[in-house]
This record gives structure tokens, sequence and C-alpha cells, in this order.
């Protein structure tokens, strides 16, 4: 078996606390105990084995990259794993989402931070889970533990993530093609999510959804809502909204937003 190398000095807990607290003041991507925990157990139970650099830091989460061997001689699988921060404040107007979700009627106790987290890791790997079922493009959720999830890198076997659409380099002869085909592509993303996963993402733009190779990967779907969730259809039109503006200034002809919910719902 491979030896758990752990690159990432926060995770080896070895620092000491002077040093730990200096780092905490200069920087928060410092993990804490209970995460350097969940990363220990998850490295011993073989779920990962090398935790890298972050991919991502951000105001609600941090996205680490991160590779698995799972066969003894087999090629190493990257993965990403993103750790929810427990700060109160960003999850504060996250409210919205959670009230009227059925599923999340009882564990959603406000002013508890941890529970909180907690709730919207566990949100993100069911619909992580439901959307890929469904063959929509999107990472596949390995694991899950509290606040911490383990699931398939969308990049290259060297571990780089690929770009979100808004920074993907679409250029060459036939890029006005490829944004029309990638709007159509999203469309159909779209409705599939509604009809079949019955899902609303609830956060679609250019930076939740990755780019590679003439196809669109959707991600970042902790606050996505069921298509029975009271405010469902306000987000829907958000979403379409938030994306029809962005290929149009890709120069698309778009398609008007109201065409568009019909096509996603009916
Ligand atoms: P915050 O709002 O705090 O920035 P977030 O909730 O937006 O975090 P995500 O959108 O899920 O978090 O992830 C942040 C970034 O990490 C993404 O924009 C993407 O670049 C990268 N990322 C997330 N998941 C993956 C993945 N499975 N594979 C590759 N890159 C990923
Ligand atoms: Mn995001």
């Amino acid at each position: 078996k491979h030896a758990a190398k752990i690159r990432l000095d926060d995770v080896k807990g070895e620092q000491s606390r002077e040093k730990d607290k200096a780092d905490r003041a200069t920087s928060e991507q410092v993990l804490d105990q209970r995460t350097r925990m969940i990363l220990l157990q998850m490295i011993n139970r073989g779920f990962v084995s090398e935790v890298h650099g972050a991919i991502s830091t951000g105001k609600e989460a941090n996205v680490y990259g991160a590779v698995a061997y799972p066969d003894l001689d087999g090629p190493p699988i990257q993965r990403a794993i993103k750790v929810y921060k427990t700060a109160i404040l960003s999850f504060k107007d996250r409210e919205r989402y959670i009230t009227g979700e059925h599923r999340f009627k009882s564990g959603a106790e406000k002013g508890n931070s941890r529970k909180m987290v907690k709730l919207w890791a566990e949100k993100e790997f069911r619909n992580l889970r439901r959307i890929h079922s469904a063959g929509i493009k999107c990472p596949e959720p390995i694991q899950l533990k509290l606040h911490v999830l383990v699931m398939e890198l969308l990049g290259d076997r060297k571990g780089y993530a690929y770009p979100r659409l808004r920074d993907a380099a679409i250029s060459g002869d036939d890029s006005e093609e490829v944004w029309r085909s990638l709007y159509i592509q999203l469309l159909g993303i779209m409705r599939r999510m509604y009809q079949v996963c019955r899902l609303v993402h609830a956060d679609l733009s250019e930076y939740n959804i990755l780019y590679n190779n003439r196809q669109l990967y959707i991600i970042d779907v902790s606050q996505s809502v069921e298509h029975d969730h009271p405010r469902s259809l306000e987000f829907l039109r958000m979403d379409i909204k938030n994306t029809g503006d962005f290929f149009r200034r890709e120069g698309v002809d778009i398609l008007p937003d109201r065409v568009v919910f019909d096509f996603v719902t009916v």
C-alpha cells in the first residue's frame, strides 16, 4: 500500500501553537483541528492519499486538490476536496434557500454554524449525486464527512483544474459556433436538471460552470433547490437571466428568457 503522503503542512498538525496562531492571523487558509482530523481519517481509509494546495479559497469554502491511489500499482486518481467554512456571516443570507426545503426541515438550526455547514455539505453531496446519476457532467461525489466533501477533480491527469467558463479560452475561426453550441448545451443541462433531477441550480453563472474541450461541467450545487421549493421558479428565472446575459455578451443570439423558461419547465 502507498504510504499516505501529505504535503499540506496544516494537515500534519505538527505546528506549534504559536506558529498556528500566527498562521491563523495572517491567513484564512489554515485548517482547524477538526478538519485535519477528518482529512487524516479519509487518508487512513484510502479515499485520498495526498492533499495538495488550494485550487480556490473563497468566502464560504476552500477547494483543495488531492490524489488517491486506489490500486497498488494503478494510476493516481485526481480528487477535489471542498472544505466548508464555519463562518456564520456568509451563511446568513443562504437562509432563503433552506427555508421551504422539506429535505432539511429539522436540521436547519439557525445560529449553529457548525450544523449549518454540515447541512450545506450534505446538500451539495446529495445534489451532486442526483445530478451525476442523471448523466449531467459534474464532479462525481465520493465521500462526505461533516463539512468536508471529497469529489472527482474536473481537470487533467496532472491535477490542473479546468477553467471556469468565465475564464475559458475559446478562440479561433469556429469560436462563434462553439459559443452557440455551448449555449444550446447549457439549455439542455438546465432542462435535464429540472425534468430529471427535479432541481434548480439557483446560483448558475459562468463562475459555477467549468469548461473543457467543448464540454460544460456544473459545480457548486449546495444551494440548489427542489423544483417544489416555494421560490424555485424565481431562482430558475435568475439562472436563466444570468447565463443568458453571459452568452449574449459572448455574442450569442440568445432566446428570450420566457422561451427558455418554458423549454426548461414544460
Ligand atoms: P466560495 O463562494 O467561497 O468561493 P464556492 O461555494 O463558490 O466557494 P465552488 O464554486 O464549489 O465553491 O468551488 C470554488 C472553485 O473551486 C470553483 O470556481 C472551481 O474553480 C474550483 N472547483 C470546485 N470544485 C471543483 C472540482 N470538482 N474540480 C475542479 N475544480 C473545482
Ligand atoms: Mn462557486
